[in-house]
């Protein structure tokens, strides 16, 4: 008899499913939205593997009821949405997908970055709104990309895709991680400490996993170190800045701008008070939603359930720190 696994969202393409049901019994959750709670509780149950997506909380309540569960492969990156801890003691092998969406992230960041920075929304908006008049040599006036100071927070993947992009802008970049990276290093990049970074640098662009050490890393405490002209950028997770914070800083001018791949809470209500800042950019949780990177995402989540319930090592396995 095959396995059964459990896909929660439809795929970009049917070519991984299809590969998938060769070696397995698919469940496949077919609505344009997250899976019921209730669904993944009931389906769950006599589940060999689960494909999950970020927006799955798979913990414990869901780990307690698949008994058989032995993998779980996260269509992302990030795999804060995991009880990581629950499923090493289980045996549960968790996959994710990285590499293949460093760059469209890394690209999504400096989107993001420029767009802050010199006021595109307030750009765009003038148009639609029909307030554009004359040309008037002290409108929108905005800060440069160029020439400036760099500062990534979490120096991974795609933190140093984000720093080799500075090349072109004539940047320092400043970084943080858990130790300084020779490779970073050698490319003129240099390790500091976070308020170090944050008081020196005019960009700053979060690219941290989330964890427990990152939840809440840029606070009120941090927005204070940061110049006022800063622009804070977050591709990352949107716990790790402080929601409330960031609002505050925002508004007072404590900093000048900020541009948003992430929230905290996501999706953000149109009506909270981040949504209607003129100076925050805020875009849904768009990071690696290109077409080549959903599908290669996809692919390789497929491989990663493939090889979990074949009781093979996953292609991209996550060992619990
Ligand atoms: P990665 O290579 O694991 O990079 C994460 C980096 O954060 C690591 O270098 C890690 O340092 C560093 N870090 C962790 N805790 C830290 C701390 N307390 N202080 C300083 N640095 C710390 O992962 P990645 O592939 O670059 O992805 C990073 C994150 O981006 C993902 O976890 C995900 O949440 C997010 N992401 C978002 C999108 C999106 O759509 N917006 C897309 C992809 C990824 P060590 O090496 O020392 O552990």
């Amino acid at each position: 008899m095959k396995p059964t696994v459990i896909v929660t969202r439809k795929l970009l393409t049917p070519e991984p499913i299809e590969r998938l049901a060769e070696r397995a019994s698919v469940r496949l959750w077919e609505e344009d939205r997250k899976i019921d709670r209730d669904a993944l509780l009931d389906w769950i149950a006599d589940a060999d593997g689960v494909l999950s997506m970020l927006t799955d909380s798979i913990d414990t309540a869901v780990l307690d009821a698949g008994a058989s569960l032995k993998v779980v492969s996260n269509m992302a990156v990030g795999v804060d949405n995991i009880d990581l801890v629950t499923c090493a003691d289980r045996g549960v092998k968790v996959g994710h997908t990285p590499d293949v969406l460093t760059d469209t992230t890394a690209d999504t960041a400096w989107m993001l970055l420029m767009a802050a920075s010199r006021r595109m929304l307030e750009g765009i908006d003038t148009v639609r709104e029909g307030r554009w008049g004359p040309w008037d040599p002290t409108e929108l006036l905005a800060h440069d990309v160029s020439g400036t100071t760099l500062g990534v927070v979490g120096l991974g993947r795609i933190g140093l895709a984000i720093a080799k992009r500075s090349a072109g802008f004539g940047m320092d970049v400043r970084y943080t991680a858990r130790s300084a990276r020779p490779d970073a290093e050698a490319a003129g990049f240099r390790h500091v400490p976070l308020h170090e970074l944050l008081s020196e640098s005019d960009h700053v662009v979060v690219a941290v996993d989330l964890n427990d050490q990152t939840r809440g890393l840029i606070g009120a405490a941090e927005f204070a170190a940061m110049k006022p002209t800063a622009n804070l950028v977050n591709v990352a997770r949107g716990p790790v800045v402080d929601t409330d914070a960031l609002v505050e800083a925002l508004a007072t001018g404590s900093i000048r701008c900020a541009g948003l791949d992430v929230t905290d809470p996501e999706p953000l209500p149109a009506d909270h008070p981040l949504a209607s800042l003129p100076n925050c950019l805020i875009i849904p949780h768009m990071g690696s939603s290109t077409w080549r990177t959903r599908t290669a995402m996809a692919n390789i989540a497929v491989d990663n359930l493939i090889a979990g319930i074949t009781d093979k090592p996953l292609p991209h396995q996550i060992t619990v720190p």
